[in-house]
């Protein structure tokens, strides 16, 4: 199975991006779809198989993406991480931005 992609917006939506990636254990996102949110992203929501810690390849997209919530979902977790400006990576507490809608809406990714 694919991993799955998306974002939450700064309106409080979440909108599913297609994963352009021809392998099943990264994503990219389909830039041209991403460019009409460009300047409302909160969250990069992306599922895994297995485990919600980032790849060595998420650790290095979220350098470019330095004040976005990187959301990694999977059937046994869910966690929040963001990157510092000295590029440390830290945990953000999912409950303080994930409402009830939206939490349901990305668990629709592992359907
Ligand atoms: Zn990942």
């Amino acid at each position: 199975m694919k991993e799955r992609c998306g974002i939450i917006t700064s309106d409080g939506n979440f909108i599913e991006i297609k994963n352009i990636s021809a392998s099943n254990y990264e994503f990219l996102m389909d830039p041209e779809e991403l460019y009409r949110y460009a300047n409302k992203i909160n969250a990069i929501v992306h599922t895994h198989i297995r485990g919600c810690y980032p790849s060595r390849k998420d650790l290095e997209y979220m350098k470019l993406w330095k004040n976005v919530i990187w959301l990694i979902v999977s059937e046994d977790c869910i966690k929040g991480y963001k990157i510092s400006l000295d590029g440390s990576v830290f945990e953000v507490d999912v409950n303080s931005f994930l409402s009830e809608k939206l939490y349901n809406l990305i668990m629709k990714l592992l359907k």
